[in-house]
């Protein structure tokens, strides 16, 4: 597990340094609009606290602060109307899970048909 660098995007974001444009906090999240959004609704969610990614978060996280982080996003998900038609919760991890940013995230996007999550390769 490669170590947490705490001058990370999201890690400024916490710390105050950098706006976000949030859409709910917690005590142990913060869910904000990602800057490049992929459909009508592209909300960021990450646990406060410092982890890599979803193996480090599930592995080292207390149980009080994985569950607020799912119920919350949960909660997003039902606030911005993603539960009637559908919407796709993607984690990023790791060099082969082209992650951008080495804080742990959950992207929740919907608002719009998405189409399939992987292409198929070539026949
Ligand atoms: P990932 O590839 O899963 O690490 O995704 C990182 C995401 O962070 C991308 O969708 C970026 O658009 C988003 N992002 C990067 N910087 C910011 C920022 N300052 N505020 C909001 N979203 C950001």
């Amino acid at each position: 597990m490669p170590t947490y660098d705490d001058q990370n995007i999201f890690a400024r974001i916490l710390r105050g340094e950098i706006p976000n444009d949030t859409v709910a906090e917690t005590d142990h999240t913060l869910a904000f609009n990602d800057i490049t959004p992929q459909a009508p609704v592209h909300v960021l969610a990450i646990p406060k606290g410092a982890y890599v990614d979803y193996a480090d978060f599930h592995a080292r996280a207390p149980e009080a602060e994985i569950a607020d982080f799912h119920r919350t996003c949960a909660a997003i998900c039902a606030d911005r109307g993603l539960t009637e038609n559908g919407f796709r919760a993607i984690t990023n991890a790791g060099a082969h899970g082209v992650q951008e940013v080495p804080h742990f995230h959950l992207h929740l996007i919907g608002g719009r048909p998405l189409g399939r999550m992987l292409a198929r390769p070539e026949a």
